[in-house]
């Protein structure tokens, strides 16, 4: 399998992050950048009260938008019912539904524990079982402090399996593991990762890591390893976890691809046109940090795409 699939996170994860919005416009307008790079799965959105998150108030015209651009699956993020109803109704391809394994993190992010939480996807399964069958969107899940938590500290192994069954069970399509804090290390992803495979077959979802520590890069190896063939990223980095203090580093899209690609592993996205989507965002969110290694250093005479290779 040399097939990698790159899920870009940048408009939800990394823009609601940052205090000041992006105009709609201009979100439209990175979006089909990011398309046009080659990124066939981009998390747009997320449909949470505009009071709470007024960087996402534009959601349902965020996602009215993706959907038109061709070959584009269209994410959004959704905390509960309410949020998944909207999402779908805007058109969303998947929703996603933050479910955390640390109950401090989930009443920190949510509002719920996390028993609470899972049977608010439970809900959302039985919504969408209740469609017809062309208009149900894929609902999945990233276990959110799967490797550790900054407010609960050490996070139960086995406690992660249990709520993975647990929504497996309830109909949720795939069931990935996410470092939202930056505490995983290679050994535990690879072990982590392999794990979920055995337990959970082709419900097995991706990886949503952090690069916090410096540790990003290595653990996505570390996943390829196990067999792992989704990862989240953001362009340029932005984005962390607002409950997870310092937690600012979400992998950066192009360094991933360039991972990926050097290693042989094909992702569709060429880099160049990533570089674009990058100049896009800067000129939209002027005086924003962005980071990369790859953005910084260029790309080596060395270079070939995967399917480019000697
Ligand atoms: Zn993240």
């Amino acid at each position: 399998m040399n097939r990698i699939l790159v899920s870009e996170v940048g408009p939800r994860d990394g823009l609601q992050s940052i205090a000041r919005a992006m105009p709609t416009e201009a979100k439209h307008r990175w979006i089909r950048a990011l398309a046009q790079a080659g990124l066939r799965e981009i998390e747009v959105a997320s449909f949470v009260p505009a009071k709470l998150m007024p960087q996402m108030a534009d959601a349902a015209d965020v996602v009215r938008e993706a959907v038109k651009i061709p070959g584009l699956t269209v994410l959004a993020l959704a905390p509960n019912l309410r949020g998944a109803r909207d999402a779908i109704a805007a058109g969303a391809h998947k929703v996603t539904l933050p479910v955390s394994a640390s109950e401090a993190h989930s009443r920190a992010n949510v509002r719920m524990g996390v028993d609470e939480a899972v049977s608010q996807v439970g809900l959302v399964c039985e919504f969408r079982a209740g469609l017809p069958s062309d208009r149900r969107p894929g609902v999945e899940v990233g276990i959110s402090t799967a490797f550790g938590c900054t407010l609960q500290g050490e996070v139960d192994e086995d406690r992660v399996f249990e709520i993975a069954l647990a929504l497996a069970k309830l109909g949720v399509d795939t069931i990935g593991l996410s470092d939202t804090v930056g505490y995983a290390n290679p050994a535990q992803v690879k072990r982590m990762f392999a794990r979920l495979a055995r337990e959970l077959g082709d419900r097995a979802g991706g990886a949503h890591l952090h690069n916090t520590r410096g540790q990003g890069l290595a653990n996505v190896v570390a996943a390829l390893d196990a067999g792992v063939t989704t990862f989240d990223a953001s362009l340029g980095g932005i984005g962390g976890c607002p409950h997870a203090p310092g937690a600012s580093g979400n992998l950066v899209t192009e360094d991933l691809v360039f991972l990926l690609e050097s290693m042989g592993f094909e992702t569709g996205i060429d880099l160049d046109r990533l570089l674009v989507a990058r100049a896009l965002l800067a000129e939209s969110l002027p005086g924003e940090p962005l980071y990369g290694h790859l953005p910084d250093a260029g790309l080596p005479k060395t270079f070939h795409r995967a399917t480019e290779r000697p």
